[in-house]
């Protein structure tokens, strides 16, 4: 039976929770595809994926630096409402694309004033630990064409 190494393709079905029960997301409909060792997926659920094979059930509590990193004060920014030109009514919850440095990361605004919005560019989850239960679907080695592209092709992958 197949195992999950790396340049294997499995699909899962799973279940996150935080650490006070709450349903954070989960598959819908059809299994989730990723790439074994690609970065696809966060790097604490790709761990304790590693040597599993179809048909098997885990839970596993990812802490923060193995999920989507520690939350970052730093990271949350007062920015003039000038720099919003153009949006007319901006309101907390809202998300935007920022670029600094070149690179494009999303923020959400978390609070509007008269003349200056705060942003957080933390990741949602950042500072969460994730609670995951999951259930391996199917394990099979991965394409050529998946390898090149670094990431699943079909049902629960990408489709292209
Ligand atoms: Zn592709």
């Amino acid at each position: 039976m197949t195992t999950i190494t790396k340049d294997t393709a499995a699909r899962f079905n799973y279940t996150l929770k935080d650490d006070e029960g709450t349903i954070i997301d989960q598959s819908q409909g059809e299994p989730l595809a990723y790439l074994h060792g690609h970065n696809n997926i966060i790097p604490g659920l790709e761990k304790a994926l590693e040597g599993k094979s179809a048909g098997e059930k885990i839970s596993v509590s990812i802490e923060p630096a193995d999920g989507y990193g520690e939350y970052q004060e730093q990271a949350v920014q007062t920015v003039p409402r000038s720099n919003f030109q153009g949006v007319e009514d901006i309101q907390p919850g809202m998300q935007f694309q920022s670029e600094a440095d070149g690179q494009i990361m999303l923020v959400a605004v978390t609070e509007v004033n008269k003349d200056s919005i705060t942003v957080d560019a933390n990741h949602p989850l950042a500072g969460k630990n994730l609670n995951f239960e999951v259930e391996i679907v199917e394990v099979r080695a991965a394409t050529e064409d998946e390898l090149n592209h670094g990431h699943v092709h079909g049902a629960g992958g990408v489709q292209h």
